[in-house]
């Protein structure tokens, strides 16, 4: 048999699906100290992202410059401040920040 080709639609939910899953282990990891491993698995799951442009749901779980799987507050500070969401990797020192809404309703 031939391999089965997959529609790029079929194989991006199929990506999606695995990133999901790899996340799912990288915070089991993570949880239990084994931060090596999480950050293994993180470095797949980015990988898989690049690669099948997986929306970005877990933007936030993980540091984007060492790839470490955040955990608050072990390796990971949060503030907030100035309108926005200051992440800081504790590990590399990388600071992620994400505006924060301002002003009533959606
Ligand atoms: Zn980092």
């Amino acid at each position: 048999m031939a391999r089965r080709q997959l529609s790029r639609k079929d194989a991006r939910n199929l990506a999606e699906r695995q990133v999901d899953r790899l996340f799912e282990l990288a915070e089991r990891e993570a949880r239990s100290g084994n931060d090596a491993r999480a950050t293994r698995y993180v470095t797949l799951a980015v990988r898989v992202c690049e690669r099948y442009k997986v929306p970005a749901r877990h933007k936030r779980t993980y540091c984007p410059s060492c790839r470490a799987f955040l955990v608050p507050p072990r390796n990971v500070r949060v503030r907030t401040g100035d309108h926005r969401l200051s992440v800081s990797c504790l590990r590399c020192g990388h600071i992620l920040r994400f505006p924060l809404r301002t002003g009533r309703g959606r």
